[in-house]
């Protein structure tokens, strides 16, 4: 049985979805106004853990992650996401394109990470600029019922209005807004009320705006998570994700939001990841050590080692990046391959049952990966026949993803294989030229052949 911690109850939790089957997911995805930060990979990659984990356990998952491309305004750092400039139009301004032209950008950029990083693709991808008319008609819905109510700049939620603001976080709201470092909106009944529709400045003319029963302007950056939830996977979603930055005020809204309006349990499970650090530090732009994934591959390192890296502490901790503890990761990550990869395969074996259920113990209990990492140890070191650790490593390679099916020597696609004969056969016969120009094509794929003593030879992917 999956257990997991429920930030809303603070308690590792049977993971119980609605649906026997079937477990719909929400991850709140970037802002696309400039590259992810190995910080954020962190974070995705706890929701492609727990989507890969939900599968091993032989559910069907509907996961959407929203793609953030309007409305994130700076000030939500400093505790107020109401003020500030919003991230997208910054970005669109400075670099003198237009708004769709960074989205799209960084979107793209995004996609190529998570391919590199295997990170699972969501069932989808939901734009909030695509999402307006779903997020007016929520911000109505809740304007019927009395929850919101205008100022100069806005409309605004109502906090006090719904008893349980605050159960998330586990502070009232005024707590909550203790620590934030701007003046609050005056405006504002409350200090915690957010904004849901913000309107254009008067005068001038926002790169992205809309019209609205309220006038011209464009959502705020929490309904746009309620809307796309709601709309994609229905009133009532088992699990929702994020960075434990969003539990206290994103989350927490979203919340608001949502159960205002439907009067149902928004999400059963709420789950939040803590932060990477780099050196000890908080990761930021300003700080010179907010990494990305091109500078983790301009260093000379496999995004998987990345992957593996993650592994190494339990999402709820947070984890110290440095270069070091990532040439670490690699080393134990090619030892993996160079382990495997000098096994053999032999028909009519299956995968452990025993290693299989020790992982599955292991991942079941809150995602518990430096544990499950220390059982795939445990089988690379065990007495197993060879035939019998490889199966049951590429079975446990369906959470972990650290790339065996792609990296792991034996592996080696069949066309490969036949060039690799070829040159066996030249070179068998004395055609030395040939078969070194077939020895410099595999190459020139990826393998490298090695002949053996007895006349055999292998075939290896390259590192
Ligand atoms: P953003 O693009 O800022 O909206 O953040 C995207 C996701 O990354 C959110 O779930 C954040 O909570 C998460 N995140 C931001 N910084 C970090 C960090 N240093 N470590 C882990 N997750 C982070
Ligand atoms: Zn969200």
């Amino acid at each position: 049985m999956l257990k997991i911690y429920n930030s809303l109850s603070r308690k590792a939790e049977d993971f119980k979805p609605y649906d026997l089957r079937q477990v719909l997911m929400y991850t709140c995805g970037p802002t696309v106004y400039s590259y992810p930060t190995i910080g954020n990979y962190r974070t995705y990659i706890l929701g492609d853990i727990l989507l890969r984990t939900l599968k091993f356990n032989g559910y069907i998952v509907k996961y959407v992650m929203n793609l953030t491309d309007v409305g994130h305004l700076s000030g939500d750092n400093l505790g107020d996401a109401d003020t500030g400039e919003d991230r997208v139009e910054k970005a669109a301004l400075e670099e003198g394109k237009t708004a769709k032209e960074i989205t799209d950008f960084y979107i793209n950029a995004f996609m190529k990470d998570l391919a590199v990083l295997n990170i699972s693709t969501p069932s989808k991808f939901t734009r909030a600029t695509e999402y307006i008319t779903q997020q007016i008609a929520l911000i109505q819905q809740l304007e019927e019922k009395g929850y919101t109510y205008a100022t100069k700049d806005g409309i605004y939620f109502d906090t006090a209005k719904f008893k349980n603001y605050g159960k998330l976080s586990g502070m009232s709201s005024e707590q909550i807004l203790e620590g934030a470092r701007v003046e609050p909106n005056p405006e504002k009944r409350n200090p915690a009320d957010f904004a849901l529709w913000k309107f254009s400045a008067e005068g001038t003319n926002r790169l992205q705006e809309w019209n609205s029963p309220w006038g011209i302007g464009f959502p705020g950056w929490h309904i746009e998570c309620s809307a796309m939830a709601i709309n994609e996977l229905g009133e009532s979603i088992d699990v929702h994700l994020g960075g434990e930055d969003l539990r206290m005020i994103h989350h927490q809204n979203e919340i608001a939001q949502s159960e205002c309006a439907t009067e149902k349990t928004f999400s059963k499970y709420w789950m939040h990841g803590a932060f990477l650090q780099v050196d000890g530090k908080r990761m930021g732009k300003s700080e010179g050590n907010a990494y990305t994934i091109e500078d983790v591959v301009g260093k000379g390192f496999k995004p998987l080692a990345l992957r593996y890296f993650y592994f190494g502490a339990h999402y709820r901790t947070q984890q110290n990046f440095t270069w070091e503890a990532l040439e670490n990761a690699q080393n134990s990550l090619l030892k993996i391959y160079e382990i495997l990869g000098s096994y053999k395969l032999q028909d009519g074996m299956t995968p452990s049952q025993k290693y299989r259920d020790l992982f599955e113990e292991t991942i079941n209990d809150d995602l518990n990966m430096p544990q499950a990492l220390a059982v795939f140890w445990d089988l690379l070191k065990s007495s197993l026949p060879e035939s019998e650790k490889l199966l049951t490593a590429l079975e446990l390679d369906k959470v972990l993803g650290i790339g065996l099916e792609q990296n792991v020597a034996y592996i080696v696609p069949s066309a490969v294989m036949d060039l690799a004969k070829t040159r066996d056969q030249y070179r068998k016969s004395g055609i030395w030229d040939k078969a070194d120009k077939v020895r410099k094509e595999l190459f020139q794929m990826g393998y490298v052949v090695e002949d053996k003593s007895d006349g055999t030879f292998r075939v290896k992917k390259q590192f």
